[in-house]
Order: structure tokens, then sequence, then C-alpha cells
């Protein structure tokens, strides 16, 4: 069973167990909330990097790349068995790592984890493949594993992320090596553990713990690593698809967003606040799909960034194990310090700072909370505007029409994701056709069926991933024509 306590000292996991690293090296991992040791985790490099591609060759010329589709769906199906069997113990690690609400883990990250094994045991089971017939001739499609591929993924959603790469990687046949975020690599170590408890042939998943540097780096670099898919900010992507260009992997970039909720005064006052509040403050902020940018039709602006305020003001900033809680601690006391300089920054190009952006005291002192923060009064070419903040921060922006609406949503770098918010039908699909962003909501956000394509366009990535998109991006597709 894996240890889903606190406090562990953590090897990598490389061949099918426990590897520790070769610089005799160790990291500490605090708990945000209290800043207590959460765990310590090997600090990996160039040669432990080195082991784990070697041993994910060696399994993908085993018995491994002899598994039938039924044999590996069976094996997602029964990781996701073992993760729902201690549900609320894997919420609490992966609370107490990253300072979100037990709620939040409990409700969305193990859920979500669980249905990523769930959901592509079933997409493989039920796969087809193309056959092209022409005069004389039959094509057909097969669609092959791209060998030994690397998993970077961020802090703010560890398992839901790093599982819903690693099930589709697993689903088409190749082996893996990931690499967690450090700051939050606990879920992590657990699922490797899982994945050899179910089963799993030696090789197939290695997991190296470590510094972006020391260990993503020569991971995307190693000339034998033949896919890359990495979730992260877009200056890290930009230097993953530098190194990794020029050696032809695949390559699958999600990266970060300035999102917009843009809302009509057509919408539902009561459910928009509502949602607008959710979509700004989720997670305290720290998701890639956050609706940091709230833009307001100009004949409801004050009524609604008064019910704005009073929502996020009565939001329950708290001890991330409390139940109650709604808003937890942030990420880290370095991350913090971030948002706040964007919080200043807002006052100084002359925002209004509504509530929020202050350190709670009391039995919260000791960790890196921040109260959730609504600033107004910026133009569009603002820095707080601009740039993801990645925070419990948002922006309220009037706007006259749907011109300016879209031309304010669109005048980002960015383009991850928006939610628009009417009851009037046809400009729900005339603006979500016009946004240039991958995904759009419509009086809702973050509602997500794993089937559809997920990613963003501009500087919030390149590929997308979901579905199919994603079996599709973990293997090559190979025509054989047979002359008839
Ligand atoms: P990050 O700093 O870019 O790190 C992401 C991962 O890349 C981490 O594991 C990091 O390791 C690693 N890394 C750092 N330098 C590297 C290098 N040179 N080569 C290879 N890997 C390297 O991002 P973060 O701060 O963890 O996460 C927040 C960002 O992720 C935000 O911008 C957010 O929008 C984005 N995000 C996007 C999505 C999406 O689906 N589009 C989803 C979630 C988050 P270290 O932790 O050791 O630095």
């Amino acid at each position: 069973m894996p240890n889903l306590n606190l406090g562990q000292t953590l090897d990598h996991h490389i061949g099918g167990r426990s590897h520790p690293p070769s610089s005799g090296e160790y990291l500490d991992d605090p708990a945000p909330a209290t800043g207590q040791l959460a765990g310590r985790i090997a600090r990996g490099n160039e040669a432990d990097v080195e082991a784990a591609v070697a041993a994910a060759q060696a399994a993908q010329t085993g018995p491994w790349g002899e598994t039938s589709v039924a044999e590996r769906a069976d094996l997602l199906d029964a990781v996701a068995d073992a993760i729902e069997s201690r549900v609320d113990e894997w919420a609490a690690l992966e609370s107490a790592d990253t300072g979100k609400p037990i709620s939040l883990a409990r409700s969305i990250d193990i859920p979500r984890a669980i249905s990523n094994f769930r959901f592509f045991a079933g997409a493989i089971r039920h796969s087809r493949s193309d056959m092209f017939p022409m005069a004389g001739a039959l094509n057909y499609t097969l669609r092959k594993p791209v060998g030994t591929v690397g998993l970077i993924t961020p802090w703010n959603l560890p398992l839901y992320l790093l599982s819903w790469k690693t099930a589709p990687a697993l689903a088409m046949g190749n082996t893996i090596v990931a690499k967690p975020s450090e700051v939050t690599p606990l879920t992590a170590s657990a699922l490797a553990e899982t994945l050899t408890e179910v089963g799993l042939p030696e090789g197939v998943f290695n997991l190296v713990h470590g510094l972006g540097p020391e260990v993503g780096q020569p991971l995307v670099a190693h000339p034998r690593v033949r896919g890359i898919s990495f979730t992260g900010g877009t200056a890290t992507g930009a230097r993953v698809a530098g190194t990794a260009a020029p050696l032809f992997k695949k390559l699958s970039l999600e990266l970060g967003g300035k999102n917009a909720s843009v809302v009509f005064a057509d919408a539902d006052l009561e459910a928009t606040l509502d949602g607008v509040t959710r979509a700004g403050f989720a997670n305290q902020g720290q998701i890639c799909l956050c609706g940091s940018r709230i833009l307001v039709e100009e004949s409801i602006y004050d009524e609604f960034l008064a019910g704005l305020v009073k929502r996020v003001k009565a939001l329950q900033v708290g001890d991330p194990s409390d139940p109650a809680t709604q808003v937890g601690s942030l990420v880290g006391q370095a991350h913090r310090e971030k948002v706040e300089s964007y919080v200043a920054l807002a006052r100084e190009e002359g925002g209004t700072v509504h509530c929020g952006g202050e350190r709670p005291g009391g039995d919260l002192a000791a960790g890196a909370f921040l109260t959730p923060a609504v600033v107004s009064g910026l133009g569009q070419d603002c820095r707080t505007v601009q740039e993801e903040i990645f925070g419990p921060v948002v922006t309220v922006q009037p706007f006259a029409d749907e011109a300016e609406a879209l031309a304010l949503a669109n005048g980002v770098r960015y383009g991850l994701a928006a939610s628009v918010w009417t009851r009037d039908l046809a400009r729900a699909h005339r603006f979500s056709a016009a946004l240039d962003t991958g995904m759009v909501w419509v009086n809702t956000w973050l509602l997500r069926d794993l089937r559809v394509p997920f990613g963003g366009v501009k500087e919030s990535g390149v590929g997308r991933e979901g579905g199919h998109l994603s079996l599709e991006f973990f293997s090559e597709s190979k025509n054989v024509c047979i002359k008839l």
C-alpha cells in the first residue's frame, strides 16, 4: 500500500523501486499552511534522469511492449480502484502539500485523478482505427507508442495533472519518466507506488524528483525521450520548446492564462456572481483556467462590483484541513510575495483595492495565506491586467458594448479560456466563436467533459490534450497500404 503519511523522505522511483539520489542530497518540502515539513525529496540530477530513461527504455522492449489493450485498460482501472479505496487519505496528503482546502481536494483533485484512469481505460477499450479503401488497395492505420515520454507537471493540481498525462501515456503503451514540481511532490510518489502495486511492470513508470533546471531540463534534452507533455508557466514552456524542437520530439505545451469572465447585462445576476466568484478564487486563484479578469457591461457595473465584493469578503479563509474552509493557503511564501507584489502594483497603477490582499494573523500567521482581492479602476494596458498573477486577485473592468468586450477579452497575450455570462443565446454563440481562446464556457466555469479538447492558443500553449487527442499525442500513427 502506498504510504500516504506526511513527513516521509522520498527517493526517486526508478525501475519499479525506490532509488536514492546520486547526489546524496535531499530538498525540504514545507507544508504551506503551517510552514512545517510535509516531507523531504531526493534532489535529482542528470545521472538520475539517465538511470530513469535507461529503465524506461529497457521496459519498452520488455513484456510491456507486448501487452494488449485489454490488459492495459484493466491496469488503469486497477489504479483508479486503488486510489478510490483511500480517497480521504489521498485528499489529506494533497491538501497538506499544496495548502488547498480539503473540500476541494476531496471533491475535485482526487476524484478527477480516479476519473482520468477510468476514462482512458474506457477510451482504449472503445477505440477504433481508420481504414481507407482505394481502387485496388486498402490502407489502414496502426497506432504505435511514441516510446519513452517525459511528463512535467506544475504544483497547482499535482495528482490531477500527473494522472491526466500518465493515464493516456500508459493506455497507448508508452514508458514514462515523470518530473513533478518539487514544491508539491508527495502524491506523485504515492502514485508511483500504486502503479507498482497494481502490477505495472518495472521501469514503465519512473519518477525523478528535483528542480526544473536540474531534472526537467535534462529530461527534455534527453535524445531517447521521444515526447514531452509539459504543463506549467509560459516562460518555462518557451525554454522547453527551445530545447525539444531541434530534437524533433513530440511536444504538448499547456501554459499560462489570463482568462476573462465576460458578464453581459442580461445575465442572471445572482447565478453569475456565484459563478464568477468561483472562477476567480477556486484553489486560491491558482488554476490556469481561473477567470482573473472580470469584464462587466456598464449598465450593471456598479451593482455587479458591489455584489462581487460582498461575496469575496464572505469567502472563508482558513485552515485547509477544516471542511468549512473555502480559501486555503497559497502554495508557498515566495509565491505569496509574488502575488502581494501585484496587489502593490495595482495600487501604483492607480487601481482601487476593494478588499483583500492582506495576510491574516492569528492561527494562520505561519502559513502563506492571503485574503482574496478585488481590484477595479485599471486600464487594459496595466501590467496587473496583462500579466498572469496566479493568485487570489481579480481585476474588474467595464465595457460599453459587445465590440469593446471582445477587444478587452482578446487584448492579452494569453488565450487559454474564457467564460461568457448572458441569457442571449445568439450572442453566446457569436461571442464564443470570436474569442481568441482554446476553451469557452457559457453561464458556467470549469465544467469539464474528459472527451473534449483541452488547451490554449497564443502564449497559452501548443497542441491539445483530452479524449482521443491525448491518445493521439501519446502515439504515432502508421499507415499500411496493401495492394489487393
Ligand atoms: P513552472 O515554474 O513553469 O513549472 C512547471 C514544471 O516545469 C515544474 O515541474 C518545474 O520544476 C519544471 N521546470 C522548471 N524549469 C524547467 C526547465 N528548464 N525544463 C524543464 N522543466 C522545468 O510552473 P509552476 O509555477 O509550477 O505552475 C504554474 C504555471 O502553470 C502557471 O503559469 C499556470 O497557468 C500553468 N498551468 C497551466 C495549465 C494548463 O493546462 N494550461 C495547468 C496548470 C498550470 P520546478 O517546480 O522545480 O521549477
